[in-house]
């Protein structure tokens, strides 16, 4: 462990902690025994949702706190927010792939609406091209789409950010899951499949 200290603000609260810590080390350090939006703690389940400002900027940046270090004079407030979808589908309501664009403006109706403000973009910390992604899907490019929100956390962070009420988490989703749906799989996945079909694959143990 690091022996600096570091003076960071977390919700409001001075609070000293080694600069080796993460914004959720640095909490639980100051003796704050959170658990609320607070999950895997390996930056993939998108609950711990904050806000950063560094020493001597004016930016403010979406990030995750467990995969954020603390740094002296940095602020940070813990964004807590319900995650309500109105999507509500069953691909198997969707007869076969021709149907999948139809459907999906039926379901997304405002992904029409997006004005391409690229707050989504800026909120996501994934560094997910957020806005383009929706315009995939919009244009009836699942696959594309699909592939490009595939390191997607649903953290909700593009949603609450989206003026419209797109939803482009969700509109990532859809287009992640009828990828699946409809067996367009990705290119490694069938190698590894017909590995396994032809009992060549190589298990190292
Ligand atoms: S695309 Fe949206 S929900 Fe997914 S990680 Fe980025 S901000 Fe979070
Ligand atoms: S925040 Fe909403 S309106 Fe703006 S680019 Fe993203 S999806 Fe479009």
């Amino acid at each position: 462990m690091s022996k600096t200290l570091v003076n960071v603000n977390i919700n409001g609260e001075q609070i000293e902690a080694p600069a080796s810590f993460s914004v959720i080390q640095a909490f639980w350090h100051a003796g704050h025994t959170r658990v609320e939006g607070i999950g895997c703690l390996e930056g993939v389940c998108g609950s711990c949702r904050i806000m950063v400002r560094k020493a001597n900027s004016k930016e403010v940046r979406m990030q995750l706190a467990c995969q954020t270090f603390v740094e002296e004079g940095m602020q940070i407030i813990f964004m807590e927010f319900p995650s309500p979808t109105h999507h509500s589908y069953q691909l198997t309501d969707i007869k076969n792939s021709w149907e999948v664009q139809s459907k999906f403006h039926q379901i997304f109706p405002e992904t029409s609406n997006c004005r391409k403000c690229g707050g989504c973009t800026e909120s996501c910390p994934k560094g997910i091209q957020v806005q383009h992604g929706v315009e995939l899907a919009g244009e009836g490019k699942f696959r594309e789409a699909g592939e490009l929100f595939i390191e997607c956390v649903m953290c909700n962070l593009c949603m609450t950010a989206c003026p419209e009420h797109i939803a482009p988490n969700h509109v990532g989703l859809f287009c992640r899951r009828t990828m699946a749906y409809f067996h367009i799989r990705p290119s490694n996945l069938i190698s590894r499949l017909e590995e396994i079909r032809k009992d060549e694959l190589q298990v190292i143990i």
